[in-house]
């Protein structure tokens, strides 16, 4: 990668005693692009649907034309970003809605498909790339079989689902068979967002602040709320998921919940609020990885690590949405120990998604 620009340009140190590992990467088969194109054809498409992939795919913009080049690659571009970046892996997803926009056969069975591509990059560039396993929460006995499919035969640890599936939760008992496989495979769900269902985006999309500006972020914070109040951590206690966005503001919002979910359950005002074990924020600390994607501000990031401990904050980039090399320098900058900042950049990452260490890393051990 060559840069012509007059001031040199921004590179992350190589000499940092840490491997960089970014947690939240998404990628798309042209596959998936032709089966978007289908539907974005039919009538009535969804319309955070439209607004979003239908930008993408269709819009002429340089960024947006470049974010569809950066997707579909999983070799030399993604190789070449991630080097010049400073990164050293990426935790690479379906990028969002997935197959979750689909019918449920076609979610099915693009599922597989897109999990034996992603496994097939990871093989050709196996110290560079760890695939997250796709499932169709539409059909849930499928989504879970996949679950064991992908840690049995694809040797992926972790699992993908875009939000909502459909304007439907998965704080619904009907979707609870995918957390049972992902509790007994020790498989963490990444709750990553979508585009607003359709009886929530039109106040949204009125102003321009549906997507990643802010409706994601509250969307993706209501659907962890909706598991948290559920009680689906008091049913599948190991369970373990990963937000996002810091975390989609909940550490922030962490003492409200705790004081109003006290207080909506004694109220006994929603059958929907019944008592659960634990604190809301209790459940973020013990279920919950949060990651960095999207948000490189160090205070936001040392508040969750105080909130929710330094074991459980990731870094994340975002990429190819938000590729900014200029965020990795200032992270590597914070004020923050070596031992956390090793945590956040590389260690944590490696116990949820079971990266096995790398060679240099083995040669130090005694
Ligand atoms: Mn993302």
């Amino acid at each position: 990668m060559t840069d012509t620009a007059s001031s040199a340009p921004v590179r992350p140190a190589k000499d940092v005693l840490y491997q960089r590992i970014a947690t939240e990467e998404a990628f798309a088969p042209p596959e998936m692009l032709e089966i978007y194109r289908k539907i974005l054809a039919k009538g009535d498409v969804d319309p955070g649907f439209e607004g979003l992939m239908g930008f993408y795919m269709s819009s002429p913009s340089e960024r947006a034309q470049h974010i569809m080049r950066c997707l579909t690659d999983l070799d030399q571009i993604r190789l070449g970003h991630m080097d010049e970046a400073g990164i050293d892996r990426q935790v690479i997803a379906l990028t969002s809605p997935g197959v979750q926009v689909m019918d449920t056969a076609t979610a099915v069975s693009f599922s597989r498909l897109a999990n034996d591509q992603l496994a097939e990059a990871v093989r050709r560039h196996p110290t560079r790339f760890t695939g997250m396993i796709a499932v169709a929460p539409q059909d849930p006995t499928a989504a879970a079989k996949e679950i064991e499919r992908g840690v049995n035969q694809l040797g992926m640890n972790s699992v993908i689902i875009n939000s909502h599936t459909q304007g439907e939760y998965l704080s619904d008992p009907k979707f609870w068979d995918i957390f049972a496989a992902a509790e007994a495979m020790g498989t963490p769900i990444y709750l990553h967002p979508n585009s607003l269902p359709r009886n929530m985006i039109q106040s949204f999309q009125d102003c321009g602040l549906d997507g990643a500006i802010y409706g994601f972020g509250v969307e993706t914070g209501l659907h962890a709320m909706r598991i948290i109040t559920a009680g689906v951590f008091d049913r599948f206690p190991k369970l373990q998921m990963i937000i996002g966005h810091m975390g989609e503001a909940l550490p922030f919002w962490s003492y409200r919940l705790d004081y109003m979910h006290q207080a909506t359950v004694r109220s006994k005002r929603y059958d929907s609020i019944k008592p659960i074990l634990k604190k809301p924020s209790d459940y973020l600390r013990e279920n919950f990885f949060i990651t960095s994607s999207g948000v490189a501000w160090e205070q936001a990031i040392r508040f969750t690590q105080e909130v929710v401990g330094v074991d459980r904050v990731l870094y994340a980039m975002d990429y190819p949405y938000q590729y900014a090399v200029d965020e990795v320098v200032a992270m590597d900058k914070m004020l923050m120990s070596a031992d956390d900042k090793k945590k956040f950049f590389q260690t944590n990452a490696e116990a949820v998604f079971k990266i096995p260490p790398r060679p240099e890393t083995r040669r130090r051990a005694p």
